[in-house]
């Protein structure tokens, strides 16, 4: 008899400004992950990957109170999620990233925190810039994703 396959539990943690000003409904973060590519290339191919939620950032903590965040990662530890992926939305757009980790993996020592989710396809400052020509032009972040927010 076949002996049951490892599992490990992720969530993904969104950038806001990505999810709900821009639309993003993670197409390319789900598709990397079917693939295992990008970030999720870390996990091994005879282990399954458990998508245990995804959450998106609650906004501007100001520079007083990043645990702000705690409030919504909370919602997908409390089904056990073993490793948080910070999705390259936040890791390019986001001033406040390396508190949030921090509070993040104070408050939750056990949890493993994953920089990225996709491949990267542009470099950091080009994401930023697809992004302000997507406000700039009312565009959306399928529009980035498909390569047309300056059209
Ligand atoms: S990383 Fe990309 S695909 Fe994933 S949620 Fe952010 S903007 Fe969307
Ligand atoms: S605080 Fe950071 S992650 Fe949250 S919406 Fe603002 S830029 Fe995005």
């Amino acid at each position: 008899m076949e002996g049951k396959k490892k599992e490990v539990r992720i969530s993904m943690l969104n950038c806001s400004n990505a999810t709900r000003d821009l639309n993003c409904c993670s197409v390319s973060c789900f598709a990397d992950l079917q693939k295992r590519r990008g970030a999720f290339a870390q996990y091994p191919e005879d282990v399954n990957i458990r998508l245990v939620g995804v959450i998106s950032c609650a906004g501007c903590p100001t520079r007083a109170y990043p645990e702000k965040i705690l409030k919504r990662v909370d919602s997908v530890m409390q089904f056990r999620t073993e490793y948080l992926h910070i999705s390259n939305c936040m890791m390019a757009f986001c001033p406040f990233v390396n508190k949030y980790i921090e509070v993040i993996q104070k408050n939750y020592p056990d949890v493993k925190i994953v920089k990225g989710t996709h491949t990267e396809h542009v470099t950091q400052e080009a994401f930023r810039q697809s992004m302000v020509t997507a406000f700039e032009r009312g565009k959306g972040m399928p529009d980035i994703i498909l390569g047309r927010e300056n059209d």
